[in-house]
């Protein structure tokens, strides 16, 4: 066998301990800043605005509006407020769609942001933005959106209900094992992929168990720090790009509808690359596919696109659109086969691989 690739290391620096983020403010004054401005949902405003409250001076205010799939008119509104307060830095404190936002100000201003996950969809260190106007998602890749630190602090994922925690778990999961067939892949973000879809293996079960197992919390954020990673270094292919139509052609939630796909997509593909996809036989047992659904099924995840709101007709359109622009995958797609897929996966059947 012969080695052949390029790394590039990702340009956050990390943080990563229980009560860390008590420390954000340290974090603040060492990237230069002192107005901070605090983003989050409607949702966790009151830990936003708590944490706004331990920032005292190094912080001018909170903006408690981000929203799921970072709709345009919502920055716009952020960047307005950062202006007017003055605002020399962002903190967002939440799941994927309050590091959106961050992120969407970031491109369009390039406003540092500190960046505090209560999720494991490891938006916080990839330099990849997904936005929505008029309806319509898309998504860019920009070292500009890049968060500067990432805070991550299990002891703020202790209250990430059970059902989130598993589809966010799995969303992670959905990272890695593209990552490991992705074309761009290295030695590096192969290992990271596989360590981090075995902590996550162990942490999940531990989680639907007893929501405050510390320990498994822990070993959770560290798994969704590896597969995030490998999202922002490597190219992503059929999984997400169905899950990327489904979020934003029919408005099916984020991480459920990664969390229902990836048996049906992983075991797709494996059949082409069996051997990279070992790995993912190893941690889940059996074949890729029935592996995954046999763990997700476990752990009291979500199963079947219909129970997501998608009707049986929307499947042909959905695999219409997911195979209309060519990208890098390992098995040859077509519509036929996808929209098969697709069937299954809206049944909740066991895939066949
Ligand atoms: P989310 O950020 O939308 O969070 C869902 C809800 O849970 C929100 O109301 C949030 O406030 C709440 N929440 C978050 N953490 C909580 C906690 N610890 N306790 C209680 N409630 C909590 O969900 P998500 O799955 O983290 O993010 C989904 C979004 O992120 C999508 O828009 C997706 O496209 C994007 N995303 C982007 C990337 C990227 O690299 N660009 C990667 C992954 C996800």
């Amino acid at each position: 066998m012969t080695l052949s690739f390029t790394y590039q290391g990702s340009a956050a620096q990390i943080v990563f301990g229980r009560g860390v983020s008590q420390d954000v403010g340290t974090w603040v004054e060492k990237i230069g800043c002192r107005r901070a401005l605090v983003l989050s949902t409607p949702h966790q405003a009151a830990d936003g605005a708590a944490l706004a409250e331990r920032l005292g001076a190094l912080t001018i205010g909170t903006f408690a509006e981000a929203t799921m799939h970072t709709p345009v008119e919502v920055t716009e509104r952020a960047v307005a407020r950062a202006a007017e307060l003055g605002a020399d830095c962002v903190i967002s404190l939440g799941g994927g769609s309050t590091t959106g936002l961050g992120k969407a100000m970031a491109y369009r201003t390039d406003i540092p942001q500190i960046v505090v996950p209560t999720t494991y969809a490891g938006s916080e260190v990839t330099p990849i933005l997904g936005q929505t106007e008029n309806g319509a998602k898309t998504t860019l890749r920009s070292p500009k959106v890049t968060p500067e630190v990432v805070i991550y602090d299990p002891d703020l994922t202790m209250g990430l209900p059970v059902a989130m925690s598993v589809t966010s778990g799995l969303n992670a999961i959905a990272h890695a094992a593209e990552g490991l067939y992705a074309s761009d892949r290295n030695p590096i973000t192969t290992m990271m992929a596989i360590d981090g879809m075995r902590a996550l293996r162990d942490a999940l079960p531990a989680i639907v168990r007893d929501a405050g197992d510390m320990a498994a919390r822990e070993k959770a954020l560290y798994g969704a720090w590896l597969c995030g990673t490998v999202l922002g270094q490597v190219a992503m292919s059929l999984h997400h790009k169905i899950c990327h139509t489904l979020g934003g052609s029919f408005d099916t939630p984020h991480a459920e509808t990664h969390s229902i796909m990836l048996p049906h997509t992983i075991g797709f593909n494996a059949e082409a690359v069996p051997d990279l996809m070992a790995p993912v036989a190893e941690l889940f047992g059996g074949s890729p596919g029935q592996g995954l659904h046999d763990f997700a099924r476990s752990i009291g995840s979500p199963m079947a696109l219909r129970d997501l709101g998608l009707t049986e007709a929307d499947l042909d359109r959905a695999a219409e659109i997911a195979t209309s622009n060519p990208y890098s995958n390992p098995r040859p797609i077509d519509r036929g086969s996808i929209r098969s897929l697709l069937q299954n996966a809206w049944s909740g059947g066991r895939p066949p691989y």
